[in-house]
């Protein structure tokens, strides 16, 4: 490709330029060899492998339920409970007044089986958005094993980009989310 090179669009130079791929794999065998040679950079070879390593998106956690199937299984077994222990002539004498605790105590095991259904559909609510934002963030890869780091400016680019273009190590992904 004529487009391609790994010349540095800011200094337009390739005597300090180096492959992303090659900076982050060194970085995680070597794990705290120090780039001293390249005067005025403080940061260690693993702070800036660590920079420009392809970041991993954790999945996001399940809210759990157990505590509320917890509720609804107590409050069931007792009103069952209640109900096989009592006889015909109680059962004659529920009247619109005393019948309001009993159907309190049906709402609860109610609620918390509502209170299950929402939990779960926001269990999935979030796993979808996760799958959707992970199919983009892995799109972000190939560019990133093609990225070239120039250490005197402290850039990232892409080589075979027209036209030349740079960023910020630190706004890698932002660069990358760009040209994915
Ligand atoms: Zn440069």
């Amino acid at each position: 490709m004529s487009d391609w090179s790994d010349v540095c669009p800011l200094c337009q130079k390739d005597d300090q330029v180096q492959k992303v791929t090659s900076i982050v794999a060194a970085g995680q065998a070597s794990g705290s060899v120090s780039a001293g040679y390249y005067e005025g950079r403080s940061s260690s070879q693993t702070d800036l492998s660590k920079m420009l390593s392809f970041p991993s998106l954790s999945e996001p956690e399940s809210k759990g339920m157990g505590c509320l199937f917890l509720v609804a299984l107590v409050f069931a077994a007792f009103m069952v409970f209640v109900v096989a222990n009592t006889d015909s002539r109680e059962w004659a004498s529920i009247t619109p007044t005393n019948i309001i605790p009993a159907v309190l105590l049906t709402l609860v095991p109610v609620l918390c089986i509502v209170g299950m259904i929402v939990r779960a559909r926001g269990n999935s609510a979030r796993r979808e958005r996760f799958k959707k934002s992970l199919a983009s963030h892995e799109r972000m890869r190939a560019p990133w094993q093609r990225l070239y780091y120039c250490y005197r400016n402290g850039v990232v680019f892409l080589p075979d980009e027209q036209p030349r273009s740079s960023a910020d190590a630190r706004n890698m992904m932002a660069y990358l989310g760009a040209h994915a």
